[in-house]
């Protein structure tokens, strides 16, 4: 079994920005709603390209973690909060508040305790593939460092157990081949225990969580979504509105146990995967890039479709970002 990690680093980037892309004109809407709209999704993409015209600060804040991945031959937390100052210059795209204030508090010169904020959104897992790609070989520092940059912006531990859980994704799949598939149990495993054992209430809850969704696999995607879409969500957050609706709360834990419940209703095609993730219902463009990430690397790059890579705006950029990660990680860990 040769594979090639070139093509599933880069993958991974590229499935961000697709997922991204596609989702971010469904963001805040009903599943119910968005399915409205259309006979097919793909005729719908092939007649509206104008709508699917831009990624948002979910690709850019993962380019820039890669980023600081590169100029810091791994991590270095003043390379990570530079590169997210920076980010402000982009400007930033449909950004959380979170990650927003906090990033700003570190442009004026407050410490990262200070700055972060208490919020379980999605800020730190929509920007953590590099960090799941880089650390594919030290999973010990694939935690650490998921945990520590996720800190950065967000103190709050449903973020941090979702960084390290789909960066702990990212680098099980990589060693993958999709023409083979893999043990879903092995994977449940493998991501689990990457945060199990805390004393932490809320990892506790995200381990309950994810070993739920391992359970309901047989649920079609809009049961399913119906059922993880507010998962751990508490008052007064929770919407008793969506209550039976497919609508993603952009909260890190069930957020995560949907991007993983529709990565696994499809693991043989990557474009269907990434049409069921980017019309998931509530914060579309977040489920896309974080589920987006775990069918790129998956699949890699070569067998995602040319026309779903073309509609990513700076694409070039993006599979080159992979390719300067790659060659870091080369570097650091060797062949
Ligand atoms: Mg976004």
């Amino acid at each position: 079994m040769k594979i090639d990690y070139l093509d599933k680093f880069q993958g991974s980037l590229i499935g961000v920005g697709i997922g991204d892309t596609l989702g971010y004109p469904f963001e805040g809407i009903l599943r119910e709603e968005i399915y409205s709209k259309f006979d097919t999704f793909e005729n719908y993409i092939k007649s509206n390209r104008k709508l699917f015209n831009t990624y948002t600060d979910d690709t850019q804040l993962t380019l820039h973690t890669a980023q600081a991945l590169i100029r810091g031959n791994g991590f270095n937390i003043n390379n990570f909060i530079n590169e997210y100052i920076l980010w402000l210059d982009d400007p930033p795209i449909g950004p959380g508040y979170g990650c927003l204030s906090a990033i700003k508090k570190l442009k004026y010169g407050s410490d990262c305790k200070k700055a972060s904020s208490n919020s379980g959104g999605n800020g730190t897992i929509m920007r953590i593939s590099p960090i799941g790609l880089f650390y594919c070989r030290d999973p010990e520092g694939l935690i650490k460092t998921s945990k520590i940059s996720s800190e950065i912006t967000h103190s709050h531990p449903a973020a941090s157990a979702g960084a390290i859980v789909i960066a702990r994704a990212i680098s099980y799949l990589l060693f993958q081949d999709p023409k083979f598939g893999f043990s879903v149990e092995e994977f449940f495993n493998v991501i689990i225990s990457s945060i199990s054992g805390s004393q932490d209430s809320t990892w506790r809850e995200a381990v309950t969580i994810l070993t739920k969704v391992k359970k309901n696999l047989h649920l079609s995607i809009e049961a399913g979504l119906i059922k993880f879409s507010q998962a751990g969500v508490k008052p007064p957050y929770f919407i008793e509105d969506y209550i039976s609706k497919a609508f993603v709360h952009p909260y890190a834990l069930s957020t995560v146990a949907c991007a993983i419940f529709i990565f696994l209703k499809n693991l043989k095609s990557f474009k269907e995967c990434l049409y069921e993730l980017s019309t998931a219902g509530g914060d579309s463009d977040t489920v896309g890039s974080i589920g987006g990430s775990l069918a790129g690397v998956y699949h890699g790059l070569n067998n995602i479709p040319k026309d779903l890579v073309n509609l990513v705006r700076n694409n070039k950029k993006i599979i080159k970002t992979g390719q300067y990660l790659f060659a870091t990680f080369l570097n650091r860990y060797g062949k």
